[in-house]
Formats: C-alpha cells, structure tokens, sequence
C-alpha cells in the first residue's frame, strides 16, 4: 500500500518548479533567450531589468505549456525510438546552443532539442536541424484556413509573429557553424525543418505543417523554401520566406541600448487600439463580444500574452477598459460582422 499523505501529482507538480533544469545556460542581462528573437523589445528590457511579472502565467497558461513541452517530448520519443526503420535518426549534436558576443556583437542562448539525420535515396545521410513547435486551438485553425469558419485552406508561412522561424534561424547558424569544418561531418548542416503541430478541437484540424528551411552561409540568412503538409495537399507549396540573421542581432543591440542605461524601450506593440482603428473592424468576433462585456481588450496579440502587460499598462498610461461611448462603437462593429 502507498502511504495516505502521499501524492504523485503533487510531486510531478513541484517538479515543474522546484527542480532546477541542468541545462547550461550562461546569463546576464545583455543574453537573450533564442525564444526572445521577435519579443517586443519593452518586454524583453522588463525582464532584463528585474521587474516583478505582473502578470506571471496562471495555472491555466501554466499547463497549456507544459502540454505544448509534453507534446515536444513525445514526438522526440517517436523520433528517436521508431523512426529508425524509415531512414530518420536522431543526431547526437543537439543541447547547448548560442553565442557569446560573436553574434554581430550581441549574445543569445538556447537548447537545441532535436537534430536528425534523414537517408538519402543515395543511401547517404543528411543532417538536419528541427524545431518541435505546437499550436493548439483557434490558433491552429488559422494557420492553414482562410477563417475560423470557413473550410477554405490558405497558403501557410511559418510564424514569426512568436519567433518560431527566427529560433530554427539561430539554431540552423549555430548548427552550420558548428559542424563547420567538424571531422564528424564531410559537409557543414545546413538543412532544417520548423515542424508544427496543428490541433483543433473545435474545427476538427489535427496536423503537422512542416516548413523546410537551407541557411545560406553567404548571405548569413535562412530562407524557408517550402511548406508540406501530408494531411492536407491543398496547402503545400514553394514559399520565399528569408530571415536575415543580421536583423534579428540589431533588435539585441537596440535592446542592449536601453538595458545598458537601465531604462525601457518604447512599447513596441498596442495592449489595446483606438476603437476608431481599422484593426478593431479586423478582431476575431468572440474577442468583440468579450470587449463589449469588459472582459477583453482588442489589441495586439504579443500583449495579450506578456507577462508585464499591467507594468506596461500603468508605465504607458493605458486605461484597461472602455468607456461607454466606446463600447457602442465596439457594439457597433459586431453588429456589422
Ligand atoms: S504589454 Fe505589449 S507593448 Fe507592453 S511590454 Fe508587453 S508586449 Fe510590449
């Protein structure tokens, strides 16, 4: 019998924050995280700068990353342990990952979690870098259909909005600069994978996208070249998407500015639009109804989940309702929709 005061989910729990990562991670304030590299540089600088989070993730938040990290883990376990038998094996050159003031003078750390070596029909492997990344819910819909109603597929690119591009771009540099040169490898890696898991409840989409990316030494950039979806043809095409490693440096730099003085770079984003803005017209119909109600602001999305959004709030002058008249504007909009 199992003692009576014991509790496993209990202990899984305080597993999630008490138990330090082992991970090496070499930190100062002027380090980003490779998940940072599209952050809205104000965020970034709170966090820099030692700012209390006003707005910590809640348990619900909490969960939902860890079923995005559970989700990661059990597709690495699918890759490492049965994708042998179809020519895909894992590559021991993931882990640590970054640089230290060799990235145009600005420094980033990460973890690369997943690198594979795919077999070539010439019986030869090629190594490749892939980043595990989830969407779940309205969300998931959206990257493939024109709507969130409609059963029209759409072209799909690979985010950016959340840095999910610019890190597989970071850890494709850091992979090619690695195996630059390397004994282990008679060509530097060079090939990566942004590889998405879609899921949907609602609308039934239950997929993975993948975007298939060469980083290109020359140019120090990564250009997504290709979207596939095995589930779903309609969406697989040649796409031109180029994210310059330098543009992603200058964004540190322009941080590092501002950190170095210890003061916060202007808000690089808007909590909330001016109900007469054309983006309002834009807003998913349910937050219109949550706005209307008070119990939502239309506005950027990057703010909505920002653990310093009422810091910024009060630092910025943001009033965090509508008034009356701007709600018959809201209420206005809906009626249109
Ligand atoms: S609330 Fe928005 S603008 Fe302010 S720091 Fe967060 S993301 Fe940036």
């Amino acid at each position: 019998m199992i003692i009576e005061d014991f509790s496993l989910a209990s202990v899984i729990k305080k597993t999630w924050s008490q138990i330090p990562s082992m991970r090496m991670r070499d930190r100062d304030k002027f380090t980003r995280n490779a998940g940072d590299a599209a952050k809205c540089h104000r965020q970034v600088a709170y966090k820099a700068l030692g700012f209390k989070e006003t707005n910590p993730p809640d348990k619900q938040a909490e969960f939902k990353m860890k079923f995005g990290d559970w989700i990661e883990k059990g597709l690495m376990y699918s890759f490492t342990d049965k994708c042998g038998f179809f020519g895909v094996q894992k590559l021991a050159t993931q882990g640590d990952s970054g640089e230290r003031d060799t990235f145009y003078g600005t420094s980033w750390n990460g973890y690369r979690d997943l690198d594979i070596a795919i077999l070539q029909k010439n019986g030869t492997y090629k190594p490749c870098v892939v980043e595990l990344k989830s969407k779940v819910g309205k969300s998931a819909t959206m990257a493939i259909r024109e709507t969130l109603y409609s059963k029209a597929y759409k072209i799909p690119v690979p985010d950016q909005t959340f840095g999910q591009a610019q890190q597989l771009s970071l850890y494709l540099r850091d992979a090619y600069n690695k195996s630059k040169g390397s004994k282990h490898f008679t060509s530097p890696i060079v090939d990566g994978v942004l590889l998405q898991l879609l899921y949907d409840d609602y609308s039934g989409i239950q997929t993975f996208v993948e975007y298939w990316a060469e980083y290109l030494p020359e140019h120090d950039a990564v250009k997504f070249y290709r979207v596939h979806c095995h589930d779903v043809p309609e969406v697989c095409a040649h796409i031109d998407v180029v994210i310059k490693l330098e543009d992603i440096a200058k964004r540190f730099s322009y941080q590092n500015e501002f950190i170095a003085k210890g003061e916060l770079p202007p808000p690089e984003f808007q909590r909330k639009y001016p109900v007469s803005d054309s983006r309002v017209q834009g807003a998913y119909k349910t937050t219109l109804q949550a706005a209307v109600k008070g119990q939502a602001l239309v506005g950027d999305v990057q703010c909505k989940y920002c653990s310093f959004r009422d810091q910024c709030a009060k630092d910025c002058n943001t009033s965090l309702t509508y008034s009356e008249d701007e709600v018959k504007q809201l209420k206005a909009v809906l009626k249109n929709l």
